[in-house]
């Protein structure tokens, strides 16, 4: 463990690092890791934007527990490890911050441009007439459409649905497009079945392609939309730091594997690699 930490402390410490993280960076500002460290699956199974468009029922299911799921969602806060990775971007260190999240956390810890590979929560897309506006404002009318929507949270995943009863799900009402009247709203984030926009992932791989090293943070790579990343670092002869509790998909592609929990580790890998810069970088470089 010390020796890999020395390894990512000197990947870190050279610059250059473009980070990809996942739900792991996140479980410790409260929100769920569905693949986490037990390797545990999700109680159900995650919804797709095909079933999200085509059946009602299913869509009726997802707004009910994403309104309930929303309220831990916007009250989370970013941990140690969120604030971490600012500071290496601070510091110069780290280029760029690739997030499969879609919490928005790594914004609220002061990482600038935080590319955010499958979108946001606290976004949300028109269908039809292609406006995006505040979760907040929908969620307002949410609460407005159902004021006696009472319902025990019971677990929430990170994309912000919760476990609920059949009959509470049929009491809910979701509501509309509030610009256009009649449009389908969607949350602003890619769903299973749908993929990312090709600008978004083309900017993902230049900035792949032009670092130094890949640092994978909290993401099991379970998904092709985040490994292929790291699968392109690797044919390209980046070296992949994986800093995740339990073993990921991309193992096979790591120069180095760091099994910590984030919140603890990422500010020591901060604190030595600022200790080390401080003593071996000549002025300059
Ligand atoms: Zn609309």
């Amino acid at each position: 463990m010390t020796q890999s930490l020395d390894v990512l402390t000197s990947l870190v410490a050279a610059g250059g690092v473009v980070v990809l993280s996942g739900a792991g960076l996140s479980t410790e500002s409260g929100i769920p890791d569905y693949r986490g460290p037990s390797g545990v699956a999700r109680r159900h199974t995650p919804m797709t934007f095909q079933a999200f468009t085509r059946d009602p029922l299913a869509r009726r299911r997802y707004w009910a527990r994403s309104h309930l799921g929303w309220r831990l969602i916007a009250g989370a806060a970013p941990n140690a490890g969120h604030r971490a990775v600012a500071g290496l971007q601070d510091a110069g260190l780290v280029d760029a911050v690739i997030t499969q999240n879609v919490d928005g956390l790594h914004g609220a810890a002061g990482s600038p441009s935080v590319i955010e590979l499958h979108g946001r929560l606290d976004e949300v897309t028109c269908l039809d007439c292609g406006n995006l506006t505040s979760r907040e404002e929908l969620d307002r009318r949410l609460r407005e459409a159902n004021p006696d929507f009472v319902a025990q949270v019971a677990a929430v995943n990170p994309d912000g649905d919760v476990d609920l009863p059949d009959e509470q799900v049929a009491a809910f009402r979701p509501v509309d497009c509030g610009i256009c009247g009649t449009g389908m709203l969607k949350p602003d984030v890619v769903f299973f079945g749908e993929t990312v926009p090709a600008q978004r992932v083309a900017r993902c791989f230049a900035a792949v392609e032009a670092a130094r090293s890949l640092v994978v943070l909290g993401s099991s790579l379970t998904v092709m939309s985040g490994r292929r990343f790291v699968i392109r670092a690797a044919k390209r002869g980046i070296p992949v730091a994986i800093v995740n509790q339990g073993p990921t998909r991309g193992d096979g592609h790591a120069t180095v594997r760091v099994d910590a929990p984030l919140g603890a580790l990422l500010p020591q890998l901060a604190a030595r690699v600022a200790g080390g810069a401080v003593a071996a970088a000549p002025a300059g470089v």
